[in-house]
Protein backbone atom coordinates (compact mmCIF):
# COMPACT_ATOMS: atom_id res chain seq x y z
CA UNK A 1 0.00 0.00 0.00
CA UNK A 2 1.30 3.34 -0.44
CA UNK A 3 0.00 6.90 1.06
CA UNK A 4 -1.71 7.83 -2.21
CA UNK A 5 -3.93 4.90 -1.72
CA UNK A 6 -5.29 6.34 1.40
CA UNK A 7 -7.21 9.22 -0.06
CA UNK A 8 -5.00 11.96 1.40
CA UNK A 9 -4.68 15.26 -0.60
CA UNK A 10 -1.84 16.85 -2.43
CA UNK A 11 -0.39 19.16 0.69
CA UNK A 12 -0.23 16.15 2.46
CA UNK A 13 0.93 13.71 0.60
CA UNK A 14 4.01 16.62 -0.46
CA UNK A 15 4.90 16.55 3.46
CA UNK A 16 5.16 13.07 3.34
CA UNK A 17 7.46 12.88 0.83
CA UNK A 18 9.69 15.27 2.02
CA UNK A 19 9.54 13.13 5.57
CA UNK A 20 11.11 9.86 3.22
CA UNK A 21 8.35 7.57 4.19
CA UNK A 22 8.05 5.23 2.16
CA UNK A 23 4.86 3.18 3.22
CA UNK A 24 1.76 3.51 5.92
CA UNK A 25 2.71 1.50 8.69
CA UNK A 26 0.33 -0.87 9.54
CA UNK A 27 -1.38 1.23 12.45
CA UNK A 28 -1.81 4.10 9.53
CA UNK A 29 -3.45 1.50 6.99
CA UNK A 30 -5.78 0.61 9.60
CA UNK A 31 -6.74 3.76 11.50
CA UNK A 32 -6.43 6.48 8.93
CA UNK A 33 -9.71 5.18 6.67
CA UNK A 34 -11.45 4.77 9.71
CA UNK A 35 -10.89 8.46 10.91
CA UNK A 36 -11.68 10.24 7.28
CA UNK A 37 -14.81 7.86 7.48
CA UNK A 38 -15.68 9.97 10.90
CA UNK A 39 -15.69 7.00 13.01
CA UNK A 40 -14.83 6.79 16.80
CA UNK A 41 -11.75 4.62 17.32
CA UNK A 42 -10.32 2.75 19.97
CA UNK A 43 -6.56 1.93 18.43
CA UNK A 44 -4.11 -0.30 20.44
CA UNK A 45 -0.17 0.98 19.69
CA UNK A 46 3.02 1.86 21.02
CA UNK A 47 5.05 4.87 20.22
CA UNK A 48 7.22 3.95 16.85
CA UNK A 49 4.51 2.19 15.37
CA UNK A 50 3.76 5.77 13.67
CA UNK A 51 0.26 6.43 15.57
CA UNK A 52 1.31 9.89 15.88
CA UNK A 53 0.53 10.27 12.10
CA UNK A 54 -1.95 7.51 11.84
CA UNK A 55 -4.48 10.48 13.49
CA UNK A 56 -2.84 13.60 12.49
CA UNK A 57 -3.01 13.08 8.87
CA UNK A 58 -6.82 12.14 8.62
CA UNK A 59 -7.36 15.36 11.19
CA UNK A 60 -5.43 17.55 8.50
CA UNK A 61 -7.50 16.30 6.16
CA UNK A 62 -10.83 16.31 7.70
CA UNK A 63 -10.11 20.12 8.77
CA UNK A 64 -9.01 20.93 5.24
CA UNK A 65 -12.00 22.46 3.72
CA UNK A 66 -12.19 25.27 6.46
CA UNK A 67 -8.17 25.58 6.60
CA UNK A 68 -8.38 28.98 4.93
CA UNK A 69 -10.60 30.57 7.97
CA UNK A 70 -9.00 34.26 8.73
CA UNK A 71 -6.22 33.49 11.30
CA UNK A 72 -8.59 35.26 14.07
CA UNK A 73 -11.83 33.60 13.28
CA UNK A 74 -10.19 30.11 13.69
CA UNK A 75 -12.01 27.93 16.33
CA UNK A 76 -10.00 24.90 17.96
CA UNK A 77 -11.28 22.30 15.68
CA UNK A 78 -8.99 19.36 16.69
CA UNK A 79 -7.75 18.41 20.35
CA UNK A 80 -5.00 16.17 21.32
CA UNK A 81 -4.60 15.10 24.62
CA UNK A 82 -1.16 13.90 26.01
CA UNK A 83 -0.09 12.50 29.23
CA UNK A 84 3.92 14.28 28.85
CA UNK A 85 4.85 17.36 28.14
CA UNK A 86 7.92 15.57 25.82
CA UNK A 87 4.99 13.69 24.44
CA UNK A 88 2.56 16.58 23.53
CA UNK A 89 5.95 18.30 22.12
CA UNK A 90 6.44 15.52 19.69
CA UNK A 91 2.90 15.26 18.71
CA UNK A 92 2.99 19.17 17.98
CA UNK A 93 6.39 19.30 15.95
CA UNK A 94 4.59 16.20 13.71
CA UNK A 95 1.92 18.22 12.80
CA UNK A 96 4.17 21.26 11.68
CA UNK A 97 5.50 18.70 9.27
CA UNK A 98 2.83 17.31 7.95
CA UNK A 99 0.80 20.67 8.03
CA UNK A 100 3.46 22.54 5.96
CA UNK A 101 1.76 23.28 2.94
CA UNK A 102 -1.73 23.43 3.87
CA UNK A 103 -3.32 26.79 5.97
CA UNK A 104 -3.87 24.78 9.25
CA UNK A 105 -1.61 25.43 12.43
CA UNK A 106 -1.20 23.82 15.75
CA UNK A 107 0.21 24.50 18.90
CA UNK A 108 0.76 22.95 22.50
CA UNK A 109 0.36 23.39 25.45
CA UNK A 110 1.67 22.14 28.97
CA UNK A 111 2.63 23.29 32.33
CA UNK A 112 5.84 23.56 34.17
CA UNK A 113 6.56 26.41 31.62
CA UNK A 114 5.30 29.88 31.39
CA UNK A 115 1.70 30.17 30.52
CA UNK A 116 1.12 33.52 29.08
CA UNK A 117 3.43 32.54 26.01
CA UNK A 118 1.03 30.42 25.49
CA UNK A 119 -1.96 32.79 25.86
CA UNK A 120 -0.62 35.19 22.94
CA UNK A 121 -0.48 31.82 20.70
CA UNK A 122 -3.61 30.42 21.37
CA UNK A 123 -5.38 33.91 21.21
CA UNK A 124 -3.82 34.58 17.48
CA UNK A 125 -6.21 31.69 16.86
CA UNK A 126 -5.59 27.98 16.14
CA UNK A 127 -6.75 24.78 14.45
CA UNK A 128 -5.27 22.23 16.18
CA UNK A 129 -4.49 21.97 20.00
CA UNK A 130 -1.87 19.59 21.67
CA UNK A 131 -2.02 19.69 25.32
CA UNK A 132 -1.26 17.95 28.92
CA UNK A 133 -4.58 17.81 30.90
CA UNK A 134 -3.74 20.47 33.94
CA UNK A 135 -2.53 23.30 31.66
CA UNK A 136 -5.13 22.35 29.01
CA UNK A 137 -8.03 22.61 31.98
CA UNK A 138 -6.04 25.98 33.64
CA UNK A 139 -6.72 27.74 30.47
CA UNK A 140 -9.95 26.80 30.21
CA UNK A 141 -10.32 27.71 33.60
CA UNK A 142 -9.13 31.04 32.47
CA UNK A 143 -11.76 31.24 29.43
CA UNK A 144 -8.31 31.21 26.73
CA UNK A 145 -9.22 28.38 25.23
CA UNK A 146 -12.88 27.35 24.47
CA UNK A 147 -13.62 24.08 23.62
CA UNK A 148 -16.81 24.53 22.07
CA UNK A 149 -16.06 24.28 18.09
CA UNK A 150 -13.79 20.99 18.87
CA UNK A 151 -14.59 18.07 16.14
CA UNK A 152 -11.98 15.84 16.53
CA UNK A 153 -10.92 14.64 20.28
CA UNK A 154 -7.66 12.81 20.48
CA UNK A 155 -6.86 11.12 24.09
CA UNK A 156 -3.58 9.57 23.26
CA UNK A 157 -1.59 6.89 25.36
CA UNK A 158 -4.57 6.41 27.68
CA UNK A 159 -3.36 3.96 29.88
CA UNK A 160 -0.64 6.01 30.93
CA UNK A 161 -3.38 8.84 31.72
CA UNK A 162 -5.07 6.51 33.78
CA UNK A 163 -1.99 5.82 35.34
CA UNK A 164 -0.64 9.05 36.62
CA UNK A 165 -4.15 9.73 37.92
CA UNK A 166 -5.78 12.11 34.87
CA UNK A 167 -9.14 10.32 34.73
CA UNK A 168 -11.12 13.01 36.42
CA UNK A 169 -9.53 15.62 34.27
CA UNK A 170 -10.31 13.86 31.08
CA UNK A 171 -14.00 13.33 31.64
CA UNK A 172 -13.83 17.07 32.62
CA UNK A 173 -12.15 18.03 28.90
CA UNK A 174 -14.61 15.63 27.25
CA UNK A 175 -17.35 17.28 28.58
CA UNK A 176 -16.13 21.01 27.95
CA UNK A 177 -16.32 19.35 24.05
CA UNK A 178 -19.41 19.42 22.22
CA UNK A 179 -21.05 16.06 22.70
CA UNK A 180 -21.38 15.71 19.45
CA UNK A 181 -17.51 15.09 18.10
CA UNK A 182 -15.24 12.50 16.77
CA UNK A 183 -13.19 10.49 19.31
CA UNK A 184 -10.22 8.73 18.97
CA UNK A 185 -8.43 6.90 21.70
CA UNK A 186 -4.87 5.56 21.40
CA UNK A 187 -3.35 3.67 24.17
CA UNK A 188 -0.29 0.79 24.52
CA UNK A 189 -1.89 -1.72 26.23
CA UNK A 190 -5.48 -2.36 26.87
CA UNK A 191 -6.33 -3.41 30.72
CA UNK A 192 -9.95 -3.61 31.09
CA UNK A 193 -10.06 0.25 33.35
CA UNK A 194 -9.19 1.42 29.83
CA UNK A 195 -11.74 -0.34 27.93
CA UNK A 196 -14.35 0.27 30.37
CA UNK A 197 -13.24 4.03 29.66
CA UNK A 198 -13.22 4.07 26.28
CA UNK A 199 -16.53 2.99 26.48
CA UNK A 200 -18.02 5.93 28.48
CA UNK A 201 -16.55 8.46 26.02
CA UNK A 202 -16.81 6.89 22.76
CA UNK A 203 -19.49 6.11 20.50
CA UNK A 204 -20.03 2.66 18.42
CA UNK A 205 -15.63 3.04 18.18
CA UNK A 206 -14.06 0.46 15.53
CA UNK A 207 -11.03 -1.08 17.07
CA UNK A 208 -7.56 -1.65 15.69
CA UNK A 209 -5.13 -3.72 17.18
CA UNK A 210 -1.61 -3.79 15.79
CA UNK A 211 -0.88 -7.37 17.28
CA UNK A 212 2.53 -7.86 15.92
CA UNK A 213 4.02 -5.10 18.45
CA UNK A 214 4.25 -7.47 21.40
CA UNK A 215 6.33 -10.09 19.40
CA UNK A 216 8.45 -7.70 17.50
CA UNK A 217 9.35 -6.05 21.19
CA UNK A 218 10.78 -9.99 21.81
CA UNK A 219 12.81 -9.93 18.67
CA UNK A 220 15.48 -7.98 21.19
CA UNK A 221 17.78 -9.81 22.17
CA UNK A 222 17.25 -10.20 25.79
CA UNK A 223 19.76 -10.83 28.22
CA UNK A 224 19.23 -11.54 32.27
CA UNK A 225 21.86 -10.70 34.80
CA UNK A 226 21.37 -11.77 38.33
CA UNK A 227 23.36 -9.81 40.64
CA UNK A 228 23.26 -8.92 44.33
CA UNK A 229 21.64 -5.24 44.57
CA UNK A 230 24.61 -3.52 45.67
CA UNK A 231 27.06 -5.04 42.55
CA UNK A 232 24.34 -3.51 39.99
CA UNK A 233 26.48 -0.41 39.19
CA UNK A 234 30.00 -1.93 39.52
CA UNK A 235 28.11 -5.07 36.57
CA UNK A 236 26.40 -1.72 34.71
CA UNK A 237 30.31 0.03 34.80
CA UNK A 238 31.85 -3.23 33.46
CA UNK A 239 29.45 -3.16 30.42
CA UNK A 240 29.24 0.09 29.45
CA UNK A 241 33.41 -0.30 29.94
CA UNK A 242 33.69 -3.22 27.61
CA UNK A 243 30.55 -4.20 26.07
CA UNK A 244 27.72 -2.11 25.46
CA UNK A 245 28.36 0.17 22.98
CA UNK A 246 25.91 2.78 21.09
CA UNK A 247 22.60 5.08 22.14
CA UNK A 248 21.95 3.44 25.78
CA UNK A 249 18.65 4.15 27.97
CA UNK A 250 18.74 2.94 31.16
CA UNK A 251 15.38 2.76 33.28
CA UNK A 252 15.40 3.12 36.75
CA UNK A 253 12.43 2.91 38.74
CA UNK A 254 12.70 6.36 40.70
CA UNK A 255 14.20 9.61 40.76
CA UNK A 256 16.69 9.03 43.58
CA UNK A 257 17.80 6.02 41.54
CA UNK A 258 18.22 7.76 38.35
CA UNK A 259 20.48 11.16 39.89
CA UNK A 260 22.45 8.62 41.81
CA UNK A 261 23.57 6.47 39.13
CA UNK A 262 23.94 9.35 36.97
CA UNK A 263 26.39 10.63 39.44
CA UNK A 264 28.20 7.65 39.36
CA UNK A 265 28.01 7.17 35.56
CA UNK A 266 29.72 11.19 35.37
CA UNK A 267 32.37 10.52 38.04
CA UNK A 268 33.50 7.44 35.85
CA UNK A 269 33.58 9.29 32.34
CA UNK A 270 30.54 8.89 30.61
CA UNK A 271 28.21 11.22 29.19
CA UNK A 272 24.64 11.36 30.69
CA UNK A 273 21.73 12.93 30.66
CA UNK A 274 18.43 12.20 32.86
CA UNK A 275 14.56 12.40 32.57
CA UNK A 276 12.75 12.34 35.55
CA UNK A 277 9.41 13.59 37.03
CA UNK A 278 10.63 16.46 39.20
CA UNK A 279 13.00 17.74 36.65
CA UNK A 280 11.82 21.22 35.25
CA UNK A 281 10.16 21.09 31.21
CA UNK A 282 13.33 23.03 30.05
CA UNK A 283 15.95 20.54 31.45
CA UNK A 284 13.83 17.73 30.48
CA UNK A 285 13.87 18.94 26.80
CA UNK A 286 17.21 20.05 27.14
CA UNK A 287 18.33 16.32 28.47
CA UNK A 288 15.67 14.67 24.84
CA UNK A 289 17.73 16.99 22.59
CA UNK A 290 21.11 16.16 24.06
CA UNK A 291 20.22 12.19 23.52
CA UNK A 292 18.73 12.99 20.42
CA UNK A 293 21.76 15.02 19.23
CA UNK A 294 24.09 12.52 19.89
CA UNK A 295 25.87 14.88 22.14
CA UNK A 296 25.53 12.46 25.01
CA UNK A 297 24.96 8.71 24.50
CA UNK A 298 23.41 7.35 27.66
CA UNK A 299 20.09 8.74 28.85
CA UNK A 300 18.82 7.18 32.50
CA UNK A 301 14.92 7.67 33.33
CA UNK A 302 12.27 6.65 34.68
CA UNK A 303 9.25 4.33 33.16
CA UNK A 304 6.75 7.85 33.37
CA UNK A 305 8.88 10.59 32.10
CA UNK A 306 10.07 8.22 29.35
CA UNK A 307 6.82 6.71 27.84
CA UNK A 308 5.86 7.70 24.98
CA UNK A 309 9.27 9.46 24.35
CA UNK A 310 9.70 8.97 20.33
CA UNK A 311 13.66 7.95 20.40
CA UNK A 312 15.47 6.41 17.09
CA UNK A 313 18.45 4.36 16.68
CA UNK A 314 18.43 2.97 20.50
CA UNK A 315 20.57 0.11 20.28
CA UNK A 316 20.23 -0.87 24.45
CA UNK A 317 17.60 -0.51 26.80
CA UNK A 318 19.14 -1.68 30.78
CA UNK A 319 16.68 -2.54 33.10
CA UNK A 320 19.17 -1.32 36.04
CA UNK A 321 15.62 -2.17 38.21
CA UNK A 322 13.07 -4.40 37.35
CA UNK A 323 9.58 -3.51 36.59
CA UNK A 324 6.87 -5.08 39.00
CA UNK A 325 4.44 -4.91 35.93
CA UNK A 326 5.56 -7.59 32.94
CA UNK A 327 3.73 -4.67 30.54
CA UNK A 328 6.81 -2.12 31.62
CA UNK A 329 9.17 -4.63 30.75
CA UNK A 330 7.96 -4.75 27.31
CA UNK A 331 7.47 -1.06 26.74
CA UNK A 332 11.29 -0.56 27.88
CA UNK A 333 12.65 -3.80 25.70
CA UNK A 334 10.38 -2.69 22.85
CA UNK A 335 12.44 0.90 22.39
CA UNK A 336 15.07 -0.92 20.85
CA UNK A 337 14.74 -3.10 18.00
CA UNK A 338 12.65 -1.14 16.18
CA UNK A 339 12.48 -0.74 12.11
CA UNK A 340 14.69 -3.94 11.52
CA UNK A 341 17.51 -2.43 13.34
CA UNK A 342 19.11 -5.17 16.03
CA UNK A 343 18.93 -4.30 19.29
CA UNK A 344 19.69 -5.72 22.79
CA UNK A 345 18.15 -5.67 26.38
CA UNK A 346 20.20 -6.15 29.65
CA UNK A 347 17.92 -6.96 32.82
CA UNK A 348 19.71 -6.84 36.30
CA UNK A 349 17.70 -8.66 38.84
CA UNK A 350 18.37 -8.56 42.68
CA UNK A 351 17.17 -11.35 44.90
CA UNK A 352 13.80 -9.27 45.73
CA UNK A 353 13.49 -8.46 42.00
CA UNK A 354 13.32 -12.30 40.83
CA UNK A 355 9.73 -12.76 41.57
CA UNK A 356 9.13 -10.32 38.60
CA UNK A 357 10.67 -12.54 36.18
CA UNK A 358 8.27 -15.47 36.54
CA UNK A 359 5.54 -13.17 35.30
CA UNK A 360 7.78 -10.83 32.71
CA UNK A 361 8.64 -14.26 31.05
CA UNK A 362 4.92 -15.35 30.99
CA UNK A 363 4.18 -12.03 29.44
CA UNK A 364 6.50 -12.53 26.74
CA UNK A 365 6.41 -15.91 26.37
CA UNK A 366 9.77 -17.32 26.72
CA UNK A 367 12.85 -17.44 29.32
CA UNK A 368 14.89 -14.59 28.89
CA UNK A 369 18.82 -16.08 28.37
CA UNK A 370 20.75 -15.67 31.80
CA UNK A 371 24.37 -14.92 31.16
CA UNK A 372 26.14 -16.30 34.22
CA UNK A 373 29.68 -15.58 33.48
CA UNK A 374 29.98 -12.15 35.45
CA UNK A 375 31.96 -11.28 38.44
CA UNK A 376 29.25 -10.69 40.52
CA UNK A 377 26.46 -13.79 39.51
CA UNK A 378 23.72 -15.03 42.08
CA UNK A 379 24.10 -18.34 40.57
CA UNK A 380 19.85 -18.16 40.01
CA UNK A 381 19.38 -21.51 38.80
CA UNK A 382 19.65 -23.33 41.79
CA UNK A 383 16.95 -21.51 43.11
CA UNK A 384 14.65 -21.80 39.98
CA UNK A 385 14.77 -25.24 40.06
CA UNK A 386 14.11 -25.49 44.05
CA UNK A 387 11.14 -23.25 43.88
CA UNK A 388 9.51 -25.90 41.55
CA UNK A 389 10.63 -28.92 43.66
CA UNK A 390 9.76 -27.91 47.69
CA UNK A 391 8.49 -25.99 49.75
CA UNK A 392 9.14 -26.94 53.09
CA UNK A 393 11.91 -25.16 55.80
CA UNK A 394 14.53 -27.25 54.25
CA UNK A 395 13.97 -25.38 50.89
CA UNK A 396 14.58 -22.12 52.48
CA UNK A 397 17.34 -22.53 54.12
CA UNK A 398 18.84 -23.93 51.29
CA UNK A 399 18.15 -20.62 49.23
CA UNK A 400 19.14 -18.66 52.05
CA UNK A 401 22.95 -20.38 51.81
CA UNK A 402 23.29 -20.32 48.30
CA UNK A 403 22.39 -16.24 47.98
CA UNK A 404 25.02 -15.83 51.28
CA UNK A 405 27.47 -18.07 49.32
CA UNK A 406 27.31 -15.93 45.95
CA UNK A 407 27.43 -12.58 47.78
CA UNK A 408 30.27 -13.65 49.65
CA UNK A 409 32.40 -15.18 47.16
CA UNK A 410 36.14 -14.06 47.65
CA UNK A 411 36.18 -14.07 43.60
CA UNK A 412 34.05 -11.62 43.19
CA UNK A 413 35.17 -9.08 45.74
CA UNK A 414 38.63 -9.49 43.84
CA UNK A 415 37.31 -9.09 40.71
CA UNK A 416 35.36 -5.91 41.65
CA UNK A 417 38.52 -4.23 41.89
CA UNK A 418 39.18 -5.22 38.69
CA UNK A 419 36.45 -4.35 36.91
CA UNK A 420 36.81 -0.58 38.30
P1 LIG B 1 5.09 7.42 16.55
O1 LIG B 1 4.68 5.98 16.76
O2 LIG B 1 3.97 8.25 16.06
O3 LIG B 1 5.78 7.99 17.73
O4 LIG B 1 6.14 7.44 15.33
C1 LIG B 1 7.43 6.93 15.45
C2 LIG B 1 8.36 7.46 14.37
O5 LIG B 1 8.00 6.90 13.11
C3 LIG B 1 8.30 8.97 14.16
O6 LIG B 1 9.61 9.46 14.18
C4 LIG B 1 7.68 9.17 12.80
O7 LIG B 1 8.24 10.29 12.16
C5 LIG B 1 8.02 7.88 12.10
N1 LIG B 1 7.00 7.47 11.09
C6 LIG B 1 5.67 7.64 11.15
N2 LIG B 1 5.07 7.10 10.07
C7 LIG B 1 6.06 6.56 9.31
C8 LIG B 1 6.07 5.85 8.07
N3 LIG B 1 4.96 5.59 7.40
N4 LIG B 1 7.26 5.44 7.59
C9 LIG B 1 8.39 5.70 8.28
N5 LIG B 1 8.46 6.35 9.44
C10 LIG B 1 7.30 6.78 9.98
Amino acid sequence: MHFSDLDLNKPLLKAIFEKNYETPTEIQQKTIPLVLAKKDVIASAQTGTGKTAAFALPILQLLFHQQNANKKQKNIRALIVSPTRELAQQINDEFTDYSKYTNLNSTVVYGGVSIDPQKKVIKKGVDILIATPGRLLDLCKQEIIDLSSIEILVLDEADLMLDMGFIDDIKKIHSLCPAEKQVLLFSATMPSKVVHFAKSLLTNPEIVEIISKKSEATKVKQLLYYVPKPNKIELCLQLLRNTIKGNILIFRRTRKGVDNLEQTLLKNGFKVETLHGEKSQNLRQNALNKFKNNEVNILIATDVASRGIDIEDLDVVINFDIPNVSETYVHRIGRTGRAGKKGTSYSFCSIDEKKYIADIQKTIKKAIPIVEDHPFALKPKVKTKDKTKGKGKDHKKKNSTNTKKGRKSAASKKNKKRWY
